[in-house]
């Protein structure tokens, strides 16, 4: 079959099993609102869980930081795309998180390539929870290490899987906070295990950083575990864009030596680092951004059990409204849309077959009134 008609069929199969994907351009603003065309729209769909992308000071440090140091970094960070902002906002994330080391990637997907390709060697172990983010499923998958996953959540797969392994290396791999499903990993007792099997344990707080534990510290200091590698984006909650790993001295120099990802790519802009450390600061500092999240999770879930709107157990700014069938799912995101209300449909393969699902998310920017009217618009939608 030629290039041609092999993108040709996938398209029309994807069109026919309700699989297509398609971006839409949105223009997002404060109090939770995007415009797309001329409409107008509340929006449940965004991981800004605290409302922090539009922030003053936030948008402020980045446009001082333009102005002092230009828009961007001209090169990667191994050659002069490193500046002291750059250091300061490492220096500044590893005594947050408790770290000796941290090191920026200019995206998550990078940072999870990045660490599992410059460890992962023929005869070591990778074994993630099922649900595992797609980048780091993707590295995993191409390294040259065995993989192995365990269903999710599930302690005993994860036992099962360290016991059947006799590999010398063994790397565990799992999420804080699920960003598809929004329920936190068992960390203490997945780390118990990581210890008496001598193996090393990654997670990925992507969703928990910023949201939950002390100082928005995250699901592991949440739980009380210090993980061997700890990624952290600040797309998220932190409202800005970038990652980094956060692991001892001795990874962080091996990941300057070998990680492709750091060493041939651009720098994010010092701007960028400096919106960043403002974003961190609030976190820090301003527990009442959490608290309104909070309350706004407790006011949904109240609002949908008073209207009989089938939940999971998320506790989390994610609150998934499992539907399984993508064309229904989509029927009903459409419905809602005509309502005033943007909530994405999220369907396979980024979730498992069946399990299409609407993926909502609340925000600290969310009023009373955006939540209550998204509850009667999903009582009639659903
Ligand atoms: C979003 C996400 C990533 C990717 O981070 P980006 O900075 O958006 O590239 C990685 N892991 C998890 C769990 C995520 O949800």
């Amino acid at each position: 079959m030629s290039w041609q008609q092999r993108i040709e069929k996938t398209l029309y199969q994807r069109q026919q099993q309700g699989l297509l994907r398609r971006r839409s351009a949105v223009t997002l603003s404060t109090q939770a609102t995007l415009r797309s065309g001329t409409q107008l729209f509340t929006h449940f769909s965004s991981n800004d869980y605290l409302g922090l992308s539009q922030h003053p000071s936030v948008i402020d440090a980045w446009c001082k930081g333009a102005q002092q140091w230009g828009t961007g970094a001209g090169a990667s960070g191994h050659v002069t795309g490193y500046s002291p902002t750059h250091q300061q906002l490492e220096q500044t994330l590893a005594s947050w998180l408790g770290f000796p080391r941290a090191i920026l990637f200019t995206s998550g997907f990078a940072a999870n390539q990045a660490l599992v390709f410059a460890l992962a060697e023929s005869n070591d172990t990778l074994i993630a929870d099922k649900l595992m983010h797609a980048s780091l499923q993707e590295a995993a998958a191409l390294s040259p290490a065995q993989y192995r996953r365990y269903p999710h959540n599930s302690v005993e797969g994860l036992a099962r899987q360290l016991a059947a392994t006799e590999s010398e290396n063994c790397l565990v791999i799992t999420e804080g906070v699920f960003s598809m499903d929004g329920d936190s990993a068992p960390l203490s007792t997945i780390d118990a295990l990581c210890r008496s099997k001598q193996a090393w344990l990654m997670v990925d707080d992507a969703h928990g950083i910023g949201v939950v534990g002390e100082e928005g510290r995250g699901s592991c200091a949440q739980q009380n575990v210090q993980p061997d590698i700890l990624v952290v984006t600040f797309g998220k909650a932190l409202g800005v864009g970038g990652a980094a790993i956060l692991c001892s001295d001795a990874v962080a120099q091996y990941i300057e030596q070998v990680a492709r990802h750091l060493i041939y790519s651009t720098a994010f802009p010092a701007a960028q680092a400096q919106a960043v450390l403002a974003s961190i600061d609030l976190v820090r500092h301003h527990p009442e951004f959490r608290q309104q999240l909070t309350r706004n999770i407790d006011l949904f879930r109240e609002r949908c059990r008073d209207r009989e709107i089938p939940l999971t157990d998320s506790i989390t700014a994610i609150q998934p409204i499992i539907i399984g069938d993508n064309h229904r799912t989509l029927a009903v995101a459409e419905a809602l849309k005509t309502a005033g209300y943007w909530v994405q449909a999220i369907r396979p393969p980024t979730v498992p077959v069946g399990s299409a699902r609407l993926r909502i998310t609340l925000s600290a920017a969310h009023s009373e009134l955006q939540i209550n009217g998204l509850v009667e618009a999903l009582s009639h939608a659903l």
